[in-house]
């Protein structure tokens, strides 16, 4: 079809003409060396890109790959015997990223903070001791963690280990139960390097500063492991040469390859599991009603029989989650003593007049005036959300600030949605408890403490507010409990003065 082309003869009697055109084949490493006709990765010539020559470790077994030399290709690839002049250079068979990445690095990371490449003599700075209490911490959290993650959540030591189990494992757990266990600054700098490069890895958009400060984290990373597995180094050689994997080498090529190739994720050729193929049907066929459903006037039957609240977040990639779920109507000026998912209709009443207040730029409204009747719902996927506003950096600068709008993030817990009628605007709003959030100074990371988290401050707000579904990741650090937020593309930052900035404060809503 690259020479001959193919002719699509429409309805109408329109005739396309296309060529086809190969550009890129890829896989595993196994698959891309069978591919490519390379020797393997397992040989001393074991990359297809560059001319690295791979070294034994310090027993004479494996190779493993440090610097530069040497050339691993046997023969012209599969595509160019056949003439596919389009296949020519080692950037079309691509990297891929599912394996190289998440199973490749994540199982990489396990391995050493499980010490499996300390030398004998030495304790290497990434070495934990309680990675069994890790493993139970992530397990014991799973009820809280949204279907918006596709992992399993439970042990990465044993069992079915999925690619997305290690997607999680390095992405999330990671930054936010293992860096702060690290034994020195140095390493956890160098995690959070790797971290941050891998879950770059997983977006769908990059600029060229990402791509830069990508190569920067990478170089930062490999460096630090170069440092502790020198023989000459002070104190003694910490790793074996063997941390160095194909996988390791590989990733120095990854940024090249988004320069040629754009993000990996956008090719990457992630099976979609059944659940999740169904998921994705029915929200696009049920976000068409979310039109019909905010419409006042809309009455018609279909639209009565759907009275549901379906709603989708932006931006969220391919996991794409969504508010979803019947709705029952309920007039709170009957009745100001009933409960909803644990909050008063008085509350609910004080909550919302705040909420008309200040965003319908009317501070004269009236208790009175407040349209008390909604119809709610609850979405347990949407239990935990993160929230984005913009808010006003000097409301408490005192008299004569100037106003300074800013971007800050909140985090909290969704009792229940509910869309609300004043006048001839109909919102679909949310019953939330903001949580006051502290910032792990050694990933960037956000926790809540447990008296925080028994303490939510109920406000209501637009759910235009929220930018992901979170999950509750608790674990004991420093032998006290910490409820971290995680989400899907979560990315981490150890700059404190940028996290402060943008961790929302609950005085300024
Ligand atoms: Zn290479």
């Amino acid at each position: 079809m690259e020479d001959d082309g193919i002719e699509v003869e429409l309805e109408d009697g329109t005739i396309i003409s296309s060529k086809v055109h190969l550009i890129l084949d890829t896989g595993d490493l196994p698959q891309a060396d069978s591919l490519t006709h390379h020797r393997g990765h397992s040989h001393r010539a074991g990359c297809r890109i560059c001319k690295i020559t791979g070294v034994h470790n310090e027993k004479g077994h494996g190779i493993y790959f440090i610097d530069h030399s040497g050339a691993g290709l046997n023969g012209p690839s599969l595509f160019t015997q056949n003439n596919f002049y389009t296949i020519k250079d080692p950037e079309f068979y691509a990297l891929y990223e599912m394996h190289l990445v998440y199973h490749g690095l994540g199982h990489l990371y396990l391995n050493l903070i499980n010490s499996k490449f300390d030398l004998n003599s030495t304790i290497s700075p990434f070495a934990i001791n309680d990675i069994n209490e890790i493993m139970t911490s992530i397990r014991q959290s799973r009820q809280n963690i949204p279907t918006a993650f596709n992992g399993n959540w439970q042990t990465v030591l044993s069992g079915t280990v999925r690619v997305v189990d290690w997607q999680d494992f390095l992405l999330l757990v990671v930054p936010t139960l293992i860096v702060p266990r690290l034994k020195t600054k140095k390493a956890q700098e160098a995690t959070i390097a790797l971290v941050r490069t891998c879950q770059k890895l997983l977006t769908y958009e990059l600029t060229r500063i990402d791509v830069e400060n990508t190569e920067i984290d990478l170089k930062h990373w490999h460096c630090y492991l170069q440092e502790l597995c020198n023989p000459g180094r002070d104190g003694g050689q910490v790793l074996s040469v063997a941390v160095f994997t194909p996988n390791q080498h590989y990733m120095t090529h990854t940024t090249r390859m988004i320069e040629l190739l754009g993000p990996m994720r956008m090719y990457s050729s992630r099976r979609i599991p059944g659940a999740n193929a169904n998921n994705i049907l029915l929200k696009l066929g049920m976000a068409r009603y979310v039109d019909a459903f905010l419409e006042k006037n809309n009455d018609d039957e279909q639209v009565k029989r759907k009275r549901k609240i379906v709603y989708s977040l932006d931006g969220a990639g391919d996991d794409d989650p969504e508010i979803r779920g019947q709705l029952k109507s309920i007039d709170l000026e009957k009745n100001e003593e009933v409960t909803i998912a644990s909050v008063s209709g008085r509350r609910l009443i004080e909550a919302l007049m705040t909420f008309l207040r200040t965003w319908t730029e009317n501070s004269n409204i009236k208790r009175s005036q407040i349209n008390k009747k909604v119809r709610y719902g609850r979405n347990r996927a949407a239990h935990f959300v993160r929230l984005r506003l913009g808010v006003d950096l000097n409301v408490n600068g005192g008299v004569g600030s100037v106003i300074l709008p800013g971007t800050q993030y909140y985090y909290g817990q969704v009792y229940f949605y509910f869309v609300h009628e004043q006048g001839e605007t109909s919102r679909m709003l949310m019953a939330i408890g903001l949580y006051s959030m502290l910032i792990d100074s050694t990933s960037g990371s956000i926790y809540i403490t447990p008296l925080a988290f028994a303490n939510p401050v109920l406000t209501i707000l637009d759910v235009e507010a929220i930018c992901d579904f979170v999950g509750i990741l608790s674990g004991e650090v420093d032998g006290l409990i910490r409820h971290y937020c995680i989400w899907p593309y979560m990315e981490s930052t150890e700059d404190p003065e940028i996290m402060e900035l943008l961790l929302g404060n609950l005085n300024l809503i």
